[in-house]
């Protein structure tokens, strides 16, 4: 198991693809969303190259953040997911990240099921920041992105409660 700060990350050198960008999906941390949960992921690609990630999960009273650790062109990096969840039809609960980036200056908040990097970005994002669907390649190089406070994404939370009259 990764411990904090053990992941690594190497350079893709591949086209920038959805099936290349490296992807994380809701359900493989539903059963780490307790206290002192933790774990790692692992990439291997056909030339050998391998990425990896640690992640733990804190918690923001009720609130379970997962926090993505790892190493990317040299600099540690750590990324305060929030995580929320939705009714489901039948009383129980569904599981999502909160898109943790902040795009030109405007926080994204989306609500998703699976998060990807890609070249030109080090973080994990929601596929919309990424560039990966509806804009073009160009566009989405062009603008900066910067890792959001977790502070910022739980300010974000607690508005939406708010509005949407939960607790
Ligand atoms: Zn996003």
């Amino acid at each position: 198991m990764g411990g904090l700060g053990s992941g690594t990350w190497f350079r893709l050198s591949q086209k920038d693809t959805v099936e290349r960008s490296l992807v994380l999906a809701v359900k493989d941390f539903r059963k780490s969303l307790h206290p002192y949960g933790s774990g790692s992921f692992t990439w291997t690609w056909g030339s050998g190259a391998q990425a990896s990630i640690g992640y733990s999960v804190t918690f923001h009273g009720d609130c379970p953040i997962v926090n993505l650790e790892y190493r990317s062109f040299g600099q540690e990096i750590r990324i305060p997911v929030r995580m929320q969840t939705t009714p489901t039809q039948f009383g129980g609960q569904r599981w999502w990240f909160t898109c943790p980036l902040i795009v030109g200056g405007v926080p994204c908040q989306r609500r998703v099921g699976k998060l990807y990097s890609s070249r030109w970005s080090r973080y994990f994002g929601c596929r919309t920041c990424q560039g990966l669907t509806y804009r073009s390649c160009q566009e989405a190089h062009s603008e900066e992105r910067r890792v959001g406070t977790i502070e910022g994404q739980l300010e974000y939370l607690d508005a939406l409660k708010r509005r949407e009259g939960i607790e």
